[in-house]
């Protein structure tokens, strides 16, 4: 995802990429990516500074955080980012005044912008700190473990439970 400077003139430089998954590395346990990634915008000078704006899709596979099944999400999200010239000693080479607070700073070197990683932070940032199946996700029961969307059990279910917990004794029960 990587621009020449050059090649954004006056009017600016519409863009339209899809980007294989495989180059944003985002494949955690709980998090993979399973599509390309679609971005489109606009790239604009503004000085020596170059601005970004555009709009993010893609698909992800995520763990809900209850049940602990995998689903699909989708991510859409809008892309700010204000990139500024990098000079000697990682200093930005001016200040600049953020007047939106969710635009994102970027560095830039070498006459090349690349949005590679603004857009994985975008895509990382857009998924819920609590990512659920569906809002009323029953959850694991915290004694047998069970999926409590699928199954029911005759465990007494008191309190909150703990997902970790309810994977640790199915193994536990795995070996007895
Ligand atoms: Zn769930
Ligand atoms: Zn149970």
């Amino acid at each position: 995802m990587i621009f020449d400077i050059e090649q954004i003139y006056e009017e600016g430089l519409d863009f339209e990429v899809l980007e294989p998954k495989e180059r944003f590395s985002v494949d955690s346990s709980d998090c993979v990516l399973t599509e390309d990634v679609k971005v489109q915008g606009k790239l604009e000078r503004s000085g020596p500074d170059i601005l970004c704006k555009g709009s993010l899709e893609t698909g992800l596979s995520v763990t809900c955080t209850r049940c602990l099944c995998d689903f699909s999400f989708v991510v859409k999200g809008q892309l700010k980012v204000h990139f500024i010239p990098r000079v000697e000693n990682n200093k930005p080479a001016h200040e600049i005044e953020l007047t939106e607070l969710d635009v994102e700073q970027e560095f830039y070197e070498e006459g090349q912008i690349d949005l590679s990683s603004p857009v994985r932070d975008l895509i990382l940032l857009s998924l819920p700190q609590v990512i659920l199946c569906r809002q009323d996700c029953a959850g694991l029961c915290p004694e047998c473990g069970i999926n409590l969307n699928e199954n029911k059990c005759d465990c007494k279910n008191e309190g909150s439970y703990d997902p970790r917990l309810a994977v640790l004794q199915k193994l536990k029960d795995k070996l007895k």
